[in-house]
């Protein structure tokens, strides 16, 4: 049914499956065009470019996911089609990646201050050189038994406003658009509902932002999200038509171990997006 996925995450950060296997998956539930959007890093995409030589009829879209600060919240960036071969690109990267590995470091720290004890190395292990994040942390915790589930996790302790939290110093959602502009990708916002979450008035909040970040150069939101219900879509959906921007899509998958978790192939946009996403890039 669904034939595109423009979100979706490897063992090169939070994702529990390799490219291969995530290829795999994807290409068995029916996907023909999918985008690879790790956090912070592109190491998962010529080894995905590879692997899909064994599946002719299946596109890999570069991807990028960046998390920036946003009025004490945060939005999520995801760039498609971003030149991943670009050095100066890689070298920014690897420094958002070392700013993970030492806020990692001091929540894994601080949790020992509520008897929490995790191994730093443990976690160090489970995100496997990959762009380290809290859902590696909580992995940790769930084997230890200190939570059943990643999500529980977030949850109680590693959540936003919860006592394991710890910021990292982060782009705003224009630099962020900057970014991806500078190394020719397409800037989409993700996940937008969780940004006005805890707003009276989501809608007309986030159309302001959306708006906003559109003069900077945004030019997509993600409508086709995940878990999200019909009405979320539909009113996401008129918010891009109101505002000319491209309604994008995907599952978000992590192969997280969270019960019920929206799975590749069951969620996604239609295929004029990925014809108006490539008509843009062919305009650079
Ligand atoms: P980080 O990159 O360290 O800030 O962690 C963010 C990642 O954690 C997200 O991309 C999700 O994969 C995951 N995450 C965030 N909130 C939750 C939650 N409430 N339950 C489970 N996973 C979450
Ligand atoms: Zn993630
Ligand atoms: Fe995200
Ligand atoms: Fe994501």
């Amino acid at each position: 049914m669904y034939k595109i996925d423009l979100h979706l995450h490897t063992t090169h950060s939070d994702g529990n499956l390799s490219p291969s296997e995530l290829i795999d998956l994807c290409y068995t539930n029916g996907l023909r065009h999918i985008a690879i959007t790790d956090h912070d890093s592109t190491e998962g995409i010529q080894e995905s470019i590879n692997y899909s030589n064994k599946y002719p009829d299946l596109e890999i879209i570069p991807g990028i996911e960046l998390s920036t600060d946003f009025e004490g919240a945060e939005i999520h960036m995801l760039g498609f089609f971003i030149n991943y071969k670009d050095k100066s690109l890689q070298k920014i990267l690897n420094d958002f990646r070392d700013s993970r590995l030492n806020r990692a470091y001091f929540i894994v720290e601080k949790l020992k201050s509520f008897d929490i004890d995790i191994s730093w190395n443990r976690v160090l292990e489970i995100s496997n050189q990959g762009a380290v994040g809290r859902p590696h942390i909580a992995q940790a915790m769930v084997e230890k038994g200190y939570v059943k589930y990643p999500k529980e996790a977030f949850e109680k302790y590693l959540g936003r406003d919860q006592i394991g939290y710890i910021s990292r110093a982060k782009f705003t959602p224009e630099q962020s658009i900057d970014l991806i502009m500078k190394y020719d990708g397409i800037p989409v916002i993700a996940h937008p509902t969780y940004i006005v979450q805890k707003s009276d008035n989501p809608i007309k909040d986030l159309e302001k932002i959306l708006s906003n970040l559109k003069i900077t150069g945004l030019k997509g939101v993600e409508v086709y999200y995940n878990d999200y219900t019909k009405d979320q879509i539909k009113s996401l959906l008129n918010t891009t038509k109101k505002l000319d921007l491209i309604p994008c899509g995907g599952s978000d998958y992590h192969a997280s171990g969270n019960p019920n978790e929206i799975i590749p192939g069951t969620v996604g946009p239609p295929i004029e997006t990925l014809v108006k996403l490539k008509k843009i890039k062919n305009s650079f």
